[in-house]
């Protein structure tokens, strides 16, 4: 499988403690875009701090994840990009979302690379985003409460194209993603829309509400099951201090065994 060179050097070392709110209020968001710079990745995180913050620990955290578990979590997307909504070309009510191919995304700004992130920009705290996740995962809405699960979310998105393109090769519009992704079969675009397109029975929904949550459930896309689950199971691996003490996948045992299928054959594609 091919996946990047560099790891993503740890910028953080700290949970969402008193310490790591500190650090959030010192975050300087054009410091970490040049750190992303010099892995690769274009990010313009539009002046927000938490979410460069939680940009950062994510990737950090995958890349050491992958590291230590052999994982192929390492696949930090091309671009990362903070709008605002009145920015978008097409208005979404999502607050973030990943494009599986080039896109034009930002009015006035050319097409983005397939596989970049996107989130909404938040002018509020990371206790404002610790609190909002409570209360979301309180009301059964999404499948973790740990406050990075909107960016490890987003970022499980990207992963999972990276994956399917790796092994299936890329046959899209994108010049980046041709140039990365040479497998000789080149169904990668499709090989993502016949995951997105699985159909769940009635039972299989609701142990998707009962595993994840209702978005997930609502959706009726294995993509965003894929990602809620593997937001779910990361963020449970993680201690206090946001380190990996755990594989991940070692958290499926509880997960319906249709979605650990899921899981299990995007890794052996
Ligand atoms: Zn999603």
């Amino acid at each position: 499988m091919k996946v990047y060179k560099e790891q993503p050097n740890p910028i953080f070392k700290s949970g969402l403690n008193k310490k790591l709110i500190k650090d959030f209020n010192r975050i300087n968001p054009k410091s970490i875009e040049a750190e992303f710079r010099e892995f690769g990745v274009n990010a313009n995180f539009n002046n927000n701090a938490p979410l460069a913050g939680c940009f950062a620990l994510s990737v950090n955290i995958l890349g050491e994840i992958a590291a230590r578990y052999h994982l192929p979590f390492n696949f930090p997307p091309p671009e990362i990009r903070v709008y605002n909504p009145n920015e978008l070309i097409t208005p979404l009510r999502a607050r973030g979302f990943c494009i599986s191919d080039t896109k034009q995304v930002i009015k006035g700004e050319a097409p983005f690379v397939g596989t970049s992130v996107f989130m909404e920009k938040s002018t509020e705290s990371i206790n404002y985003i610790n609190f909002r996740r409570d209360l979301e995962y309180f009301f059964r809405v999404c499948s973790s409460p740990h406050f990075l699960a909107d960016t490890l979310h987003e970022l499980f998105h990207s992963i999972q194209c990276s994956i399917v393109y790796s092994k299936e090769g890329y046959d899209g519009a994108c010049p980046v993603l041709r140039k990365l992704y040479t497998a000789q079969s080149a169904n990668g675009t499709a090989k993502l829309d016949e995951i997105s397109n699985i159909k769940y029975s009635k039972k299989e929904i609701m142990e998707i509400r009962k595993y994840l949550g209702n978005y997930a459930a609502n959706t009726h896309n294995a993509l965003e099951v894929f990602a809620e689950t593997m937001t779910k199971i990361t963020a449970l691996s993680l201690n206090q201090k946001l380190e990996p003490i755990k594989n991940p996948m070692d958290n499926l045992k509880s997960a319906p065994k249709f979605i650990k299928k899921l899981i299990e054959e995007t890794f052996s594609l």
